[in-house]
């Protein structure tokens, strides 16, 4: 029976997968006709056997590549040992977790949670919590200063302070209690920091905004600027975070350390997902037994998955690999401005490459790059986010780049 129905789903072509998706789905994303089934390291394959460098690596998720050796194994372990159990009980893969992922961040303690959506929310109420318990704001009255172009998920609440109307239409009433102020522009930060802000909530680089980097010296200045008004600062290091820009944290390039980490994606090595919350005792403390929770947040195969992803943190391998990995990757994509590229910015293995829309639309280069084996895709417009593997080779590197090039060249 097993055995039919699996030779059975290796008989579907390409079309005929995206045929049952697009009657059996909601339509909320618009994929590339490509049907993946397997995955090692950086190379992905479809149904028809083509082979693929996966260029988006599950928005950062895959920061590891797909089924790292190491990752699989200890999972499989787990798997055997225990998956899940009550909150109510304490299991034997939470506390070693907990001090292996506070010592590699440098927090004091860390808030386990499933989706980055999740964890941006945690993060949200702890805030508001430590805004009226500590800073002494009016009860439900503490404001969130949030940025121009953020993404931090998609919930009512989340949504409530996105400024993409096609993220937010359609989906009020809204929550209150958030202002917004232009990325980057830290006078416009200052001014919004009156009395009843408890939080700034920004990501250090806005990747789903198109790969923004904000200026030279922001982050730092954001960091004085909290101290200044004493409010948090909350840095969503979603995607920006484990080592994709050659660092552990985008943070780490001004040397700032923010009071609170927000972290997901990788951190479940793109086995399962893992998110977390970061901050020192003063803060994480406003949550007291009962005033927040998730069934599998922090349950023993997450716990487990994302010990190995701190251990593999640890080395400094994956940091170092970004770093000259993306020096390769941004020296061929700079080559290429001018070429149909208008401006490209780099960080680590990431970049956002604004392909010239009067030549091609992103979509439209999307396409053309998975002609020639190479997945990515735009993000706003006809901007290109590049967010390789880590394990991903030089030889890879040039194959983007000669993709990528070729894509622009076509006719
Ligand atoms: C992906 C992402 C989120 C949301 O994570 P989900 O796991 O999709 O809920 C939040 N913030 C940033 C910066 C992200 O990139």
């Amino acid at each position: 029976m097993t055995t039919h129905a699996l030779a059975d789903e290796r008989a579907r072509s390409t079309a005929e997968h995206i045929a049952l998706t697009e009657t059996f789905t909601a339509h909320n994303y618009h994929p590339l006709p490509v049907v993946l089934a397997h995955g090692e390291g950086a190379w992905v394959t479809d149904v028809e056997g083509r082979r693929y460098l996966d260029c988006l690596a599950g928005y950062s998720a895959l920061n590891f590549g797909h089924g790292h050796p190491r990752l699989l194994a200890r999972a499989h372990a787990q798997l055997d040992a225990l998956t899940l159990t009550s909150r109510a009980f304490h299991h034997d893969r939470f506390g070693p977790f907990l001090e292996a992922i506070t010592a590699l961040t440098g927090k004091e303690a860390a808030l386990p949670m499933n989706s980055g959506a999740e964890a941006v929310e945690t993060a949200l109420k702890i805030a508001r919590r430590w805004g009226h318990e500590v800073k002494g704001v009016a009860p439900d009255r503490g404001r969130i200063v949030t940025m121009g172009g953020n993404f931090h998920g998609r919930t009512t609440t989340i949504i409530s302070f996105s400024t993409d109307e096609v993220a937010r239409s359609g989906f009020g009433p809204y929550t209150s209690g958030f202002v917004t102020v232009p990325y980057g522009d830290l006078d416009a930060l200052t001014a919004a920091l009156t009395d009843d802000v408890v939080a700034v909530l920004l990501e250090p680089i806005q990747g789903e905004g198109g790969v923004v980097i904000p200026p030279a010296g922001y982050l730092a200045g954001v960091r004085a600027a909290c101290d200044a008004a004493g409010v948090l600062m909350m840095a969503d290091e979603i995607q920006s975070g484990l080592a994709r820009t050659g660092e552990l944290f985008a943070c780490d390039h001004e040397g700032v350390v923010p009071d609170v980490y927000i972290l997901g994606k990788a951190l479940g090595g793109g086995l399962l997902p893992v998110s977390a919350v970061l901050a020192d005792r003063d803060v994480m403390d406003v949550i007291t037994p009962g005033s927040h929770g998730s069934t599998f947040g922090g349950n023993p195969l997450s716990c487990a998955v994302a010990h190995e992803v701190v251990d593999i943190l640890a080395t400094g391998e994956m940091q170092e690999r970004a770093r000259t990995l993306g020096a390769r990757l941004d020296a061929g994509l700079t080559g290429l401005v001018g070429e149909g590229v208008l401006a490209s910015r780099c960080r680590g293995l990431w970049a956002g490459v604004d392909i010239d829309p009067r030549r091609l639309s992103g979509r439209a280069m999307s396409e053309r790059l998975l002609a020639r084996g190479v997945l990515a895709k735009e993000t706003h417009g006809s901007t290109i986010r590049l967010a390789p593997p880590l394990v991903a080779t030089e030889d890879d590197v040039d194959l983007l780049v000669a993709a990528f090039a070729d894509a622009l060249a076509e006719a």
